[in-house]
């Protein structure tokens, strides 16, 4: 299940608020690589539940 595009440009990451990218069920801070869980659509966009690269 994928976001909605409109949903997902005014989305941003709340570490530093740069743009998130979509990926399968998740969604990559363009800045700080944050990987945040996409869960039945909805973005879970709490740094306590976001993953970190590598
Ligand atoms: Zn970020």
């Amino acid at each position: 299940m994928s976001v909605d595009p409109k949903l997902l440009e005014i989305l941003a990451c709340p570490g530093c608020r740069s743009s998130l990218r979509e990926g399968d069920a998740t969604l990559t801070c363009t800045g700080c690589g944050l990987v945040y869980p996409v869960r039945d659509g909805i973005p879970v966009l709490l740094l306590d539940e976001a993953e970190r690269p590598g």
